[in-house]
């Protein structure tokens, strides 16, 4: 199975990324902020539960959000392998999913992190806010408090990996099909 971890920041590009890798390598695309959206666009317990973390910029708690992310993978028995975006957010998490895929003789592959300065996510978000109708993607305090999330919580997931040797860092600025050629050959070297 090809298990992979997209990594970096909010508006690093992930989702469009793992949208490329998933039809490349046939895997599935779990995204933890897309199903909490779902949940909370259908107003489910789930939903609202995250609700508020969200709009704050905040991480839903781990429970909540390690339950949810073993509920997709539940369902995809046959699947070739998962891109994972998103997920995981902080250590804990990454223990959690270690275990869930060890539970099943799979393991992740690569953590691949998209890097991109502060100040290109922070307009990028914000330019992405006019139209993604994401009230976490139009106030800068909101953004700010997420790169702050990102820097202390889920930033040490890539150290976490890299003790194994399978993280990389991939230059996330230019054009879609460049970091996508960067992306896809990493992938390819490792199988
Ligand atoms: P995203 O679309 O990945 O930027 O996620 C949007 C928001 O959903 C985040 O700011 C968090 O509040 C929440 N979220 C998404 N994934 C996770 C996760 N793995 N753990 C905790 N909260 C998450």
């Amino acid at each position: 199975m090809l298990n992979i971890i997209l990594f970096g920041p909010p508006g690093s590009g992930k989702g469009t990324q793992a949208a490329l890798l998933v039809e490349k390598f046939e895997l599935i695309h779990i995204s933890t902020g897309d199903l909490f959206r779902y949940e909370m666009k259908n107003d489910t317990e789930l939903g609202l539960k995250a609700k508020d973390f969200i709009s704050k910029g905040l991480l839903v708690p781990d429970e909540v959000t390690i339950g949810m992310l073993k509920n997709k993978l539940d369902k995809h028995p046959e699947a070739k392998g998962f891109i994972f975006d998103g997920f995981p957010r902080n250590i804990d998490q990454a223990a959690a999913l270690d275990a869930l895929l060890d539970s099943k003789d799979h393991k992740i592959v690569g953590l691949f992190a998209l890097e991109v300065s502060d100040e290109e996510i922070i307009a990028r978000l914000l330019n992405r806010g006019k139209t993604s109708g994401r009230s976490d993607d139009q106030d800068e305090s909101i953004i700010k408090n997420r790169l702050k999330v990102y820097k202390d919580e889920t930033a040490p997931v890539f150290k976490h990996y890299e003790q194994s040797d399978k993280a990389f860092n991939i230059n996330g600025v230019g054009n879609i099909d460049e970091i996508q050629e960067r992306l896809s050959s990493k992938v390819n070297s490792l199988l």
